[in-house]
């Protein structure tokens, strides 16, 4: 990042959403010297934040890169767990796709983080940032354009306040009030699936592996976690949702344990479990005039995938360095800058998820020896084994300068 940024005296940016690709932003931009105001409807706490909970997330290696640049990660590194080993596979059918730090020569393929944890560390670091200012309890309640860019109103503790921002900054998650008022129209996809989401000890340590595996029923995932714990991902069609909620704590281990197998041995201790809905939500633009989307206002993918927020942070980061070398953040050129070089990682990433969530769940019995052969494929050719090793440590597209810099 340019310390001394030309941008400083040449307009506000005003960030709204504070969650974990807002924060994220923020910190980049104050970092660059840039005139940020960062407006949060939740308290400043990481219990009140409603991203900042139980979910475990699978952080990719240039994810963690990015974090680094704007030192968030060294406040949650030893919470941290590496993940060494991802193995991918279809019950019943043949194929499979492994894939192995070591073969790639890095130390770690990403790591698993509590969102909690995460959020707590973005909270401590947004408390350093020095030209940032912090609106929080704080929402906006309406837009309006003029010359220069837009007029907010922000409805805080002590009352209403307008904010003037040469460049508005849609961070405010999958319903975007921002996007809504830019008039930004959405494709979306109900998965009817409903992703639960706990803690479990397994009998056998998972020593760094991460596991994803596809059944007809929905895609499961394990995350490996601190102390011999694991991250159970489980998606049950949404139908079955109010019967699984319902589960004691035995059933819905003997659930896991059909749906897992006994790869990790007897599986145990769940922890308190979350329900989410799935749905896809894709923004038809990425800009308006001096507006720009970010992180799930952009597009909100299905978690299974664990790309959500590597990708959102993909964005801030991109959108930091433009705005850092610019004299006017809210330039048309700028705008389209960021969405030319956002399209090609946000496409490919999008198209990912959602193929690999509907191609590996198709109950069609024709497609499993296909499906099995491209596991194979994944597995055995080096150039795809590496295309498919580069994307899932997150470098995709044209990355963000912060993600390429070198972990310490
Ligand atoms: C179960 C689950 C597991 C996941 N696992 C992974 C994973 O392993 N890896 C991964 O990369 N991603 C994962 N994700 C996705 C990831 O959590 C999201 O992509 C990420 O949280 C999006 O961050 P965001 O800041 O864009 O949006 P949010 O986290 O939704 O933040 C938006 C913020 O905007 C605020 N806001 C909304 N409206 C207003 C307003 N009008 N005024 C002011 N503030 C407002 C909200 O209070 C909120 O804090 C997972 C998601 C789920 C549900």
């Amino acid at each position: 990042m340019n310390a001394s940024s030309p941008f400083a005296a040449n307009g506000n940016v005003l960030i709204v959403g504070g969650g974990l690709v807002g924060a994220s932003l923020a910190i980049a931009l104050d970092m660059a010297g840039c005139h940020v105001t960062l407006v949060e409807a939740a308290a400043p706490r990481a219990d009140a934040q409603p991203s900042y909970d139980e979910r475990n997330l699978a952080l990719a290696r240039a994810t963690v890169n990015g974090l680094n640049a704007i030192g968030v990660w060294p406040l949650v590194a030893a919470q941290a767990t590496p993940i060494r080993h991802i193995h991918v596979s279809r019950a019943g059918e043949f194929g499979s796709a492994r894939l192995d730090a070591a073969r790639h020569g890095v130390d770690a393929l990403g790591w698993t983080l509590p969102a909690r944890e995460l959020g707590s560390a973005l909270l401590r670091r947004l408390d350093t940032c020095q030209h940032l200012v912090r609106l929080a309890p704080a929402s906006l309640t309406a837009l309006e354009s003029h010359a220069d860019g837009w007029r907010a109103e922000i409805k805080t503790e002590q009352g209403v306040q307008h904010i003037d921002a040469a460049l508005l900054v849609g961070a405010d998650g999958t319903e975007s009030f921002v996007r809504a008022q830019l008039g930004i129209e959405t494709d979306i996809h109900d998965y009817a699936q409903t992703l639960f989401v706990c803690t479990v000890t397994p009998e056998r340590d998972p020593a760094n592996r991460a596991w994803e595996r596809f059944s007809d029923e929905g895609p499961i995932a394990m995350l490996p976690l601190a102390e011999r714990r694991c991250g159970l991902v489980l998606t049950v069609p949404s139908e079955s949702a109010a019967e699984v909620a319902a589960l004691d704590d035995a059933g819905f281990i003997a659930l896991a344990q059909q749906r897992f197998g006994w790869r990790l041995g007897r599986l145990s201790r769940p922890g308190k479990r979350h329900p989410y809905a799935i749905r896809r939500v894709a923004s038809r633009r990425l800009t308006a005039t001096r507006a720009v989307l970010v992180g799930n206002a952009a597009q909100t993918v299905h978690p299974i995938g664990a790309q959500g927020f590597n990708l959102g942070l993909r964005d801030a980061l991109t959108l930091a360095e433009l705005v850092a070398a610019a004299t006017d953040p809210g330039s048309p050129e700028l705008l389209e800058q960021y969405a030319s070089r956002r399209a090609p990682d946000r496409e490919g990433t999008m198209a990912m998820s959602h193929d690999l969530v509907r191609f590996a769940c198709m109950p069609q019995p024709w497609l499993a020896p296909l499906r099995s052969l491209a596991l194979l494929a994944y597995d055995r050719v080096p150039p795809l084994q590496q295309a498919l090793a580069r994307r899932g440590m997150g470098f995709r597209g044209e990355p963000p300068r912060a993600v390429l810099e070198r972990l310490p």
